[in-house]
């Protein structure tokens, strides 16, 4: 059978699975490399994982199109991500399913962990059985990108603290 996406094909960046589920129009002028100004969800998440928190730990993994905010290494290599709130958690559950589901190209067999520190939980992905839904999603990521023009903006919660608010509604 042939791989519907070998390694070398996916080129795909985390954020941009992350942003299908937020906004298209957002992963669209993203994709783009069309940056504003940085948005503060960020700013302080890196400031967090920097100074006080998981100190110890690999931060910032950089492999091909994904960079993890760090990994654990144990009998099977751990995958974290830590975001600041579950308001996007199925944009958060799909980012880390594409982590390791390119991380499975490489022959590295890993799973992930969502951290959420400010409410104190965590959450375990695995790949198993989700494969097809990952393809399903970097389908529509790759539909998106290769739009001539941004898909039309839709206001929602997400548009409050985005950082192309004043492209899409000023
Ligand atoms: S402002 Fe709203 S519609 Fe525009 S890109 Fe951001 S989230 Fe999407």
């Amino acid at each position: 059978m042939t791989d519907t996406y070998p390694k070398d094909r996916l080129t795909i960046r985390g954020t941009e699975i992350n942003y299908l589920f937020i906004c298209s129009t957002k992963l669209w002028y993203f994709s783009k490399g069309i940056t504003m100004e940085q948005e503060s969800e960020w700013v302080d998440l890196g400031k967090f994982l920097h100074e006080k928190s998981y100190f110890g730990e690999e931060k910032e993994v950089k492999i091909g199109p994904i960079s993890i905010d760090f990994i654990k290494k144990g009998d099977i290599i751990e995958v974290h991500e830590v975001k600041k709130g579950k308001s996007m958690e199925k944009a958060h559950e799909m980012q880390a399913l594409y982590y390791l589901y390119y991380l499975k190209k490489l022959g590295i067999k890993a799973k992930a962990i969502l951290n959420y520190p400010k409410l104190r939980e965590t959450r375990k992905i695995t790949l198993e059985g989700r494969e097809k839904e990952v393809e399903e999603v970097i389908r529509e990521v790759e539909r998106i990108k290769a739009l001539t023009k941004p898909p039309e903006p839709k206001k929602s919660r997400a548009c409050k603290k985005c950082a192309y608010y004043e492209l899409c509604w000023v």
